[in-house]
């Protein structure tokens, strides 16, 4: 996850946490413009910790009142950010917890070493999660159960959650297994689907808590000292939560802005007709407008940054680029899904990343249908785009 020499953080220590736990290199409060960081810069954006992180499990104070750790995650995406905001309810002081990590004892226990280690003594007032993705719900029904704290979501991500982890049929449904046939899939690899199952979402996700607080766009969250401005953002989920502190020029991104990697936007079974990537951009130019840009980016994935207007840039072009690129294509042959990976994407498309590039060139094809650029034909369940 480098980018290159490491930055270490020497700002002024306002440690939020009284604990022997490993929190080296002192906090550094990014309210302060006259610090000693060595902040580092990277294709336009900059990274004030440089590529400090904190271990599994290591609490990391960041600024007043806000904390970092991270927790496993299998395969390349390697970790999930996790944030930890101080906090108080009608018990007094405590912390907030928002996104949780897969349910994988790797990660409950990471969270055991916080709470014995960096946490040691603080009481966890309530748990908030960005989106319905395993790696940000998955541990949130059992923290909160051992907790005793309720969970603070978006409805509709909650939904979403409620609903995949309750769908544990054993045979993947017809409708799934004929949109892969749809995107070009040979019988192979819908056989291999078909033997992988349904219902693997409920296998890494702790039950979900049945009653929720909702986080509706546009709420303002009063988290300890700060006010936290609920924005949601769909086309990688439905109604991801990001949470905005507009005086502290902090947000809480989740996979909504990511530094490094691009976002999964993808056709999701549940809305076979939508137009995930309108949604996306859409939700690009809605937090550009919303945001200064002078804003630290906490991203769930990759270092937290500064630069958000260059970083929301350089995926809005990524994308139209891309379009562009499909629909030169179109124009001198018909292509099926599978056919357009070596346009789309530049890494090579092996079969463990088979399903996520058919179901991001599918969201490109549909952009460009639903934007009268290209159409489809449907032969024998196969769709064959053109422009
Ligand atoms: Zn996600």
């Amino acid at each position: 996850m480098s980018d290159g020499e490491a930055g270490v953080a020497t700002g002024a220590a306002e440690m939020a946490v009284p604990s022997p736990a490993p929190t080296s290199p002192p906090a550094y409060d990014v309210s302060l413009a006259d610090h000693g960081l060595e902040a580092k810069e990277f294709r336009g954006l900059t990274y004030p910790l440089g590529d400090h992180a904190p271990g599994y499990g290591e609490y990391f104070a960041i600024a007043s009142g806000l904390g970092w750790t991270r927790l496993p995650v299998p395969g390349s995406l390697d970790h999930i950010n996790i944030w930890l905001l101080d906090d108080h309810d009608a018990h007094g002081e405590g912390l907030a917890i928002v996104d949780t990590g897969l349910y994988m004892p790797a990660t409950t226990d990471a969270w055991k070493r916080l709470f014995a280690g960096g946490l040691a003594g603080r009481r966890i007032t309530r748990v908030l999660v960005t989106h319905f993705h395993p790696d940000h719900v998955g541990a949130a029904g059992w923290l909160c159960r051992k907790l005793g704290v309720r969970l603070w979501m978006n409805r509709t991500e909650w939904l979403m959650a409620r609903m995949l982890t309750s769908d544990v049929r054993a045979e993947p449904p017809a409708e799934a297994l004929a949109e892969m046939r749809h995107a070009g899939w040979d019988e192979a690899r819908i056989e291999a689907m078909r033997l992988r199952g349904w219902g693997n979402f409920a296998r890494m996700v702790s039950d979900v808590p049945i009653g929720h607080v909702r986080l509706d766009d546009g709420a303002d969250i009063s988290i300890g000292a700060r006010i936290w401005t609920v924005m949601t953002g769909g086309g990688h989920t439905p109604e991801h939560v990001c949470l905005l502190d507009k005086p502290g020029k902090v947000i809480i991104a989740g996979d909504q802005i990511l530094p490094r990697i691009t976002s999964n936007v993808s056709m999701m079974a549940s809305e076979p007709t939508a137009n995930p990537l309108g949604e996306w951009l859409a939700s690009i130019a809605k937090f550009r407008a919303a945001l200064t840009g002078e804003e630290l980016v906490l991203p769930a994935h990759g270092f937290p940054f500064i630069g958000v207007h260059a970083r929301l840039d350089t995926l809005a072009a990524g994308h139209l680029e891309r379009l562009d690129a499909l629909e030169a294509a179109l124009k001198s042959q018909e292509m099926r899904a599978v056919d357009t990976f070596s346009l789309l994407f530049s890494r090579a498309v092996d079969d463990s990343v088979y399903g996520i590039a058919t179901g991001e060139a599918r969201a490109h094809l549909r952009y460009l249908e639903c934007a009268g650029r290209a159409t489809c034909t449907e032969r024998d369940g196969v769709g064959w785009y053109s422009a």
